[in-house]
């Protein structure tokens, strides 16, 4: 907790605090020298990561937009592109991290509301050999996006499409434990189809820092020489190694927990605005409250009251290790109690 007061934060899952209890392997973990692959807390998490998702090797990185950007530049030459949805991450959310480091085209294409690409939208932009195109050399997907956890089916579908033309398929699987939890499904179902996968570990799995990155073990070693170029080559990094570890034996399951809260946040605000304007899936809900002034408004009523929400229309809210039970019927009281008043302004 945060101060005098019980902060209630609802922006993201990535502020939690890290349990004393993963502290403590943090601490406790052997360490060596990571760049010269003498750190043995890391070297185990990457195996484990990696046979988790059904892959040769595994990656520490210390975020999931390094994670990403390494998986590009190891697939990409200069003059490539990768076809990615519009709002996906590795387009929207990471500085042009592709294009100014890699000379990588993007070539964005719309997300459905599922958070799936249309495979005609996909074979619509994969370009032929010619010299006016950049080549096509890569297909991003996302998983979950905003929340959604994709069907597997789908994540088949378009990666034996990508590789039909040739093109290699990157996953960031950021979230893909909450995918593989509210499908019921392994992760290494959803990986199945992609080239490489990132997922992250400082998210709804509660490690202060961490991603890894999966693949086959000659990728890996690519990926691993862009990463000591863009900087994330890291020592003793055990340390961050041992909290994935830590959260792979005690956070996986209580994503369940984070999904049902969700729903239950959903369902105490659809009273308020109507089941259209309230969507719940894995560990987000997005709220619509009409127009960025009231939720802006909202925010700042909520904030005072130490409830941290993020403003503008369409307001997201996170649940995640460190909001139990009583902190979502407190969320749902005190936004009830604002948002008509919100609304009607
Ligand atoms: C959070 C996130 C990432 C990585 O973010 P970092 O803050 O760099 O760890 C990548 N993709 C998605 C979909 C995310 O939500």
């Amino acid at each position: 907790m945060n101060g005098e007061m019980a902060v209630i934060d609802l922006r993201s899952d990535t502020v939690t605090q890290p349990t004393p209890g993963m502290r403590e392997a943090m601490a406790r973990a052997p360490v060596g020298d990571d760049v010269y692959g003498e750190d043995p807390t890391v070297n185990a998490v990457e195996a484990r990561v990696a046979e988790l998702a059904g892959k040769e090797a595994g990656l520490l990185v210390p975020s999931g937009t390094q994670g990403n950007l390494v998986s590009l530049l190891a697939h990409c030459q200069r003059g490539d592109e990768y076809i990615v949805g519009q709002r996906y991450h590795t387009y929207w959310y990471e500085a042009g991290g592709g294009a100014v480091l890699g000379s990588i085209q993007p070539q964005p294409i719309p997300v459905g509301r599922d958070g799936t690409l249309a495979l005609e939208d996909i074979a619509g932009v994969i370009k032929p050999p010619d010299s006016h195109f950049a080549r096509s050399r890569l297909l991003a997907l996302e998983n979950t996006h905003a929340g959604r956890a994709l069907p597997s089916t789908f994540l088949q579908a378009a990666s034996d499409l990508a590789h039909e033309h040739g093109l290699a398929v990157h996953l960031d699987g950021a979230r893909l434990f909450n995918a593989a939890i509210a499908t019921d499904r392994p992760v290494s179902e959803l990986a199945n189809g992609a080239d490489s996968i990132s997922l992250c570990f400082s998210k709804g799995l509660g490690t202060p820092i961490g991603s890894v990155v999966v693949g086959s073990a000659q990728w890996i070693a690519s990926a691993r020489r862009w990463r000591k170029m863009v900087g994330g080559g890291m020592r003793q990094a055990g340390i961050i190694a041992a909290a994935i570890d830590y959260a792979l034996d005690h956070h996986v399951e209580s994503l369940a927990e984070d999904h049902r809260r969700a729903r239950v946040l959903a369902a105490g605000l659809e009273a308020v605005v109507g089941a259209d304007n309230v969507y719940a899936s894995t560990n987000m809900v997005h709220l619509d409250v009409g127009d960025a002034t009231t939720g802006d408004e909202l925010r700042a009523a909520l904030w005072s009251e130490g409830i941290r929400i993020a403003g503008g229309r369409r307001v997201r809210l996170v649940t995640h290790l460190d909001i139990d039970d009583a902190a979502i019927d407190h969320a749902v009281e005190r936004i009830r109690a604002h948002l008509p008043q919100a609304r009607s302004c």
